[in-house]
């Protein structure tokens, strides 16, 4: 019997006008992630089917399993529309499923089919009873769910389906610029982004020699996470140093934080628009540490006018260790090596950051002129999720 993968998109079918689009960048997002197997993939407006090899099977519906837009996925038998033949493959079916209860429901879009929904239902349900022992239907809380999807050449027949990972499909709503720190909460900030759309791109700060190759080895290692949602994911590297001891040396020494960061803005809105992305994501969380309360975050938001998305703003460390943990990027994450704002936090930093102050200490060196040679010595690489990391530009 002819096995296929049934794709259900679930909210992407509310987003009437662009439907279409939606299901095509699926479309591409599924042959991206299953390139290099022998699949065949047929689309419709509600539905995707996929042709497999048998031994690629598990491989396959992993795969799937790490795609956005997917709202439901299964595994289906697919037979000729006809009585018999689906009579035949239902008896076939139960040899193979152990239950005790069960229940059938058909859904015929196929209008033409002779036998309406709920009477093929009960027809089914009694080949069932008749071919069996001591089964018993149960119409609430059955064992097995057999579903029967009569369309006009095929009907599909299933017991068991997962759950995928819903959202949008990649690069349904443009691309964004992750700031993405090795830490816990960016990586988090990007999963969530990614999910609603947003192919993200990678930019990260470092200021070696205060921070280590480990630590952006543990970025590449995050981003080699997050690829396993997209096709790459461009990991942009700034070199930060210079800028980072210019602020060290003339700021007071409570702003250094806010300071730095106001520059780690600028730069970024620059890459963003280089690089053609709308919005800038990071993982800022509202009061989880001085630059992070909604005076700072004003105060260091104000470098830019391009929108800043912050997925977990709203949320508890807790909420955020636990996406951390389910999209494996945690382990990752707590690796002790320091990232450029440990290295230079100091001991108080400041809560309240007052604008002009900022301004006025930004004067104290010349930050545009490094700003254009750091924009003009920035490294990419491209990384995919089976670490084929590719080095574009490195210098
Ligand atoms: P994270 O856990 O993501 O490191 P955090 O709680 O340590 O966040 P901060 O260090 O204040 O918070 O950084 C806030 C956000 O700024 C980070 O989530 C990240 O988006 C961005 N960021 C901080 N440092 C860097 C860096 N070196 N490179 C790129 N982005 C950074
Ligand atoms: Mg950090």
């Amino acid at each position: 019997m002819e096995r296929v993968i049934m794709i259900k998109y679930g909210e992407l079918t509310t987003k009437k006008g662009n439907r279409n689009f939606f299901v095509k960048e699926l479309y591409k997002s599924i042959m991206n992630k299953l390139d290099g197997y022998n699949v065949n993939i047929f689309k419709d407006l509600s539905r995707m089917y996929i042709e497999f090899d048998n031994n690629d099977l598990d491989k396959i519906l992993k795969r799937i399993n790490n795609i956005f837009g997917i709202h439901e996925y299964l595994v289906a038998y697919k037979v000729k529309t006809s009585e018999e033949t689906i009579k035949e493959t239902v008896l076939d079916i139960i040899k193979n499923e152990k239950f005790d209860t069960f229940k059938v429901e058909t859904k015929r879009s196929y209008k033409e089919f002779p036998i309406q929904s709920v009477e093929f239902s009960r027809i089914i349900g009694g080949l069932i009873l008749k071919n069996t022992e001591s089964k018993k239907v149960d119409v609430h809380n059955p064992d097995m769910l057999l579903n029967i999807e009569i369309r006009k050449d095929y009907t599909y027949l299933y017991t068991n389906y997962y759950y995928g990972l819903g959202g949008y499909p990649n690069n349904t709503l443009g691309k964004g610029l992750v700031m993405l720190s090795g830490g816990i909460d960016s990586p988090v900030a990007a999963y969530l982004a990614m999910k609603r759309g947003v192919h993200v791109e990678a930019v990260y700060f470092e200021a070696i020699p205060h921070t280590s190759l480990e630590a952006r080895n543990k970025v590449i290692k995050l981003c080699e996470k997050l690829a396993k949602y997209t096709h790459n994911v461009k990991l942009h590297i700034i070199p930060f140093t210079e800028i980072q001891e210019a602020i060290y040396k003339t700021a007071d020494e409570e702003y250094v934080i806010t300071i730095m960061r106001r520059m780690m803005y600028r730069i970024a809105e620059r890459l963003a628009k280089r690089r053609k992305c709308l919005a800038l994501v990071n993982g800022e969380s509202i009061g989880q540490v001085a630059s992070q309360t909604l005076t700072s975050m004003s105060v260091i938001n104000n470098v830019t006018n391009m929108p800043i998305i912050r997925p977990v703003a709203c949320l508890d460390k807790l909420e955020i260790i636990d996406i951390s943990k389910k999209i494996d990027t945690y382990d990752i994450s707590i690796l002790p090596f320091e990232d450029c704002c440990t290295v230079f936090v100091p001991k108080h930093p400041v809560i309240n950051p007052v604008l002009d102050l900022c301004i006025e200490m930004e004067k104290r060196f010349d930050y545009e002129e490094m700003i254009k040679k750091t924009m003009s010595n920035i490294n990419t690489l491209t990384i995919t999720e089976n670490d084929k990391t590719e080095f574009d530009d490195l210098l």
